[in-house]
């Protein structure tokens, strides 16, 4: 029996999708060999990364001045990449920290470059998002904005993004294609593909084609966003298998109506959620409602001896993948495209079980 999955990442898929893909390692329909085995450099393949590239730019609506490319490596390789990629030494990256990712970019950029924290909420245990105030950025100094759309650990989550007169870069690794975006004024976004995109493996980068002109060009190719352009996205070898899977995971997201409807569905999910959670007398959701995630929900239980308590619960229940990230303790629930309002209905007639049992 497949479990009710709140995993935060590597994260639930759709059932068919995975049936799919178990075919697809015995037997590719029509091929004769199984996805483990078959060449990169395939005509099965290349239809595979441009079907790929195709339904991503549709699904979210990325307009023609982007480029789409597919990337080795998850997102701690992009934290590193971009800038060596975007970061001359005469600059520095401003950064918005609003928790352990976007600390953890920070640091990643810090290395023999300069990098400046314009905004934080550490001291409110990032259970917000920082409070920004434009009027840091400068202009002569900094190369790019930076910071993170959706903050896994904490639950906090941009819904509209700042406006700023310099590059904005965006980690959208746990909360792209949950929503529609609007790439006009975005310049590089990535993601990490083992949230809402596919099993891990590989990441997702759109960059806006006259940002990508103003990279640096003295990289060791595998390092270099413009060599992997140039090279459509296949010049090393890719992780087929996980990039075949979220092919068929990202028709799957077509299918069932695309991203907007995967918004209605989270937005009713995460509403429902939350809302038993203010209700419950045991347990609270500390973040800041207007900043509250629709993807990852972080509570915590009132009293200390209901946190194991409550887990043992839910694992007889087959309710998994609800610890909280060692940073933030407490409970998180990810509610990914691939988890349904069914599973979430489970997660809350557990919580309400469990108040009635130990309130
Ligand atoms: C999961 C996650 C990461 C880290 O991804 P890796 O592929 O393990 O490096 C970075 N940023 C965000 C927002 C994430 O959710």
């Amino acid at each position: 029996m497949r479990s009710i999955l709140f995993n935060a990442g590597p994260a639930a898929l759709p059932e068919a999708v995975l049936h799919q893909a178990a075919q697809a390692m015995i037997d590719i329909p029509g091929e004769g060999q199984s996805i483990a085995e078959i060449s990169h450099r395939s005509r099965f393949f290349e239809n595979v990364l441009d079907e790929f590239k195709q339904l991503f730019r549709n699904l979210l609506h990325i307009p023609e001045s982007h480029d789409i490319l597919i990337v080795q490596g998850g997102a701690r390789l992009q934290f590193a990449l971009i800038p060596l990629n975007f970061l001359p030494a005469n600059k520095t990256a401003a950064f918005i920290d609003s928790g352990y990712w976007a600390h953890t970019a920070m640091e990643y950029a810090s290395f023999g470059n300069q990098t400046e924290c314009i905004a934080s909420s550490k001291t409110q245990y990032y259970r917000q998002l920082p409070d920004f105030d434009p009027k840091k950025i400068n202009k002569q100094l900094h190369a790019y904005l930076y910071l993170c759309s959706n903050n896994t650990i904490y639950g906090t989550q941009y819904h509209t993004f700042p406006q700023v007169d310099i590059p904005l870069i965006i980690d959208m690794s746990s909360d792209i294609l949950s929503k529609p975006i609007n790439f006009t004024h975005i310049d590089l976004a990535f993601a990490c593909a083992q949230k809402n995109i596919g099993p891990a493996g590989f990441s997702v980068v759109i960059v806006k084609k006259s940002f990508l002109e103003t990279a640096q060009t003295q990289l060791a190719p595998a390092l270099s966003y413009k060599h992997q352009a140039a090279k459509h996205s296949n010049d090393v070898t890719n992780p087929i298998i996980a990039i075949y899977t979220a092919l068929l995971n990202l028709r799957h997201l077509h299918d069932t109506g695309g991203v907007a409807a995967a918004q209605e569905r989270n937005s009713q999910k995460a509403h429902s959620l939350y809302t038993e959670l203010d209700r419950n007398s045991l347990f609270n959701a500390p973040v800041n409602p207007t900043d509250r995630s629709q993807m990852n929900v972080c509570f915590f239980a009132k009293q200390e001896q209901h946190h194991q308590a409550f887990l043992t619960y839910c694992q007889t229940q087959n309710i998994k993948g609800i610890q909280g990230h060692i940073q933030a303790g407490g409970f998180r629930a990810s509610l990914y495209n691939a988890v349904t309002q069914e599973m979430v209905n489970e997660l809350i007639a557990a919580l309400r079980d469990f108040e009635k049992e130990h309130a």
